[in-house]
């Protein structure tokens, strides 16, 4: 085969992949738009933002696992029980969240376990207020139990379900040490959560109700006490 043919079929390869590579690149993309459509479609129906948020949760979750499931060559993550550095960060929730997780603690958490929760969240709340900057809080999350696990993890937040890790290493040191930068987190997963709290604050401006995202201390304290 002359130089001239092995050239040309070389290009026409390279060009012939480029160009499957373009249109999968597109699919990829697609696949927010037609989580972002199938959210807003399933939650046009929800008459009350507990409903929302619990659609909401479900479908990401689907969306979530599919991602990381069918996709190779992803990072592996390095998120296991136990660790919780990123349950001493600020976490924020949209509508509807507080509530179904207020109602899940109401019918599983003992009278004690509730006063120790109320306890804690009064304190969570006097650090978020007493800070210009929240986000840049370190305090342990008031759901966070004794034994390092989430005390409500089949109702935790959207942001907590969104938040993964290649290294359980680099998240101690960015959250209690001096680490800076990102942590490398799979992007496809936190996107689709991403959708899911967009479109809750798009069900609460249709239900006529506050769309902003608050700190989840404020939201639970509200939902627990009325204040
Ligand atoms: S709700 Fe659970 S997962 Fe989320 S920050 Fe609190 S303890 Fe961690």
């Amino acid at each position: 085969m002359s130089a001239q043919n092995t050239i040309e079929r070389l290009s026409n390869e390279i060009t012939e992949v480029g160009n499957l590579t373009h249109t999968l690149a597109l699919r990829y993309e697609g696949i927010f738009t037609l989580i972002r459509y199938g959210l807003s479609e399933a939650l046009s129906d929800a008459t009350c933002l507990a409903q929302a948020a619990r659609d909401a949760t479900a479908i990401a979750d689907a969306a979530a696992s599919a991602l990381l499931y069918s996709f190779p060559n992803q990072a592996k993550l390095d998120c296991k029980s136990g660790c919780n550095a990123c349950c001493h960060l600020y976490v924020k929730v949209p509508p509807g969240v507080a509530t179904v997780m207020a109602r899940h603690i109401q019918l599983t958490f003992s009278l004690s376990e509730r006063d120790w929760l109320h306890d804690r969240l009064i304190e969570a709340v006097e650090a978020i207020d007493t800070t210009e900057h929240p986000e840049r809080l370190r305090h342990p999350c008031p759901l966070l139990a004794e034994d390092g696990q989430c005390s409500v993890y089949e109702v935790r937040p959207l942001v907590c379900r969104a938040f993964t890790s290649a290294s359980a290493y680099r998240c101690q040191q960015m959250v209690f040490g001096t680490g800076t930068g990102a942590i490398d987190q799979n992007l496809g997963y936190y996107r689709v959560y991403a959708e899911a709290t967009r479109a809750l604050e798009q069900a609460a401006i249709r239900l006529g109700q506050p769309s902003r995202q608050k700190a989840l201390a404020h939201a639970l304290l509200e939902e627990l006490t009325g204040d």
